[in-house]
């Protein structure tokens, strides 16, 4: 393999730094305390932060998010990682964080979206009341449906 995800990935810098942008200096990185280890912590709005990266969170529509064609089992481990995700915005939202997740494309590389449009979808998802937004390269913004409980 490659390389193994790390922390402090240009995603999370891209993220960390739009936050910075919007002024929010209260900023928590890594928490290992909640669940799925958000890359950013909004304490003061009780928001978890994620930057995924296209290809390892393999973003489901997104170029980035292609499954390699080796002999390496991508598909079961992806299928693995979304559910793990999904599975971690449920229960950050049942413990009653909201969720912020970005997607490395929005962030990085040609279809990152303009400055100001991902600082504006950032700021207003943080001052109202949705419990998730998720925000994709693009241009396109979606509103993850809300993972209640069965
Ligand atoms: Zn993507």
């Amino acid at each position: 393999m490659a390389r193994i995800p790390v922390r402090d990935t240009k995603p999370e810098r891209a993220l960390r730094a739009a936050l910075g942008r919007l002024g929010i200096a209260d900023l928590e990185c890594n928490a290992a305390h909640l669940p799925g280890q958000p890359d950013v912590v909004l304490p003061a709005l009780r928001t978890a932060g994620f930057a995924h990266g296209c290809f390892w969170h393999h973003h489901e529509g997104c170029k980035h998010g292609r499954v390699p064609a080796t002999a390496y089992p991508w598909a079961q481990k992806f299928k693995c990682t979304r559910a793990r995700d999904a599975a971690t915005r449920s229960a950050l939202v049942t413990a009653g964080w909201r969720v912020l997740t970005v997607w490395e494309c929005a962030l990085l590389g040609p279809d990152a979206l303009p400055q100001n449009d991902l600082d504006g979808a950032v700021k207003a998802f943080l001052g109202g009341k949705a419990p998730t937004l998720e925000v994709e390269g693009r241009g396109v913004l979606a509103h993850v449906d809300h993972p209640q409980a069965a």
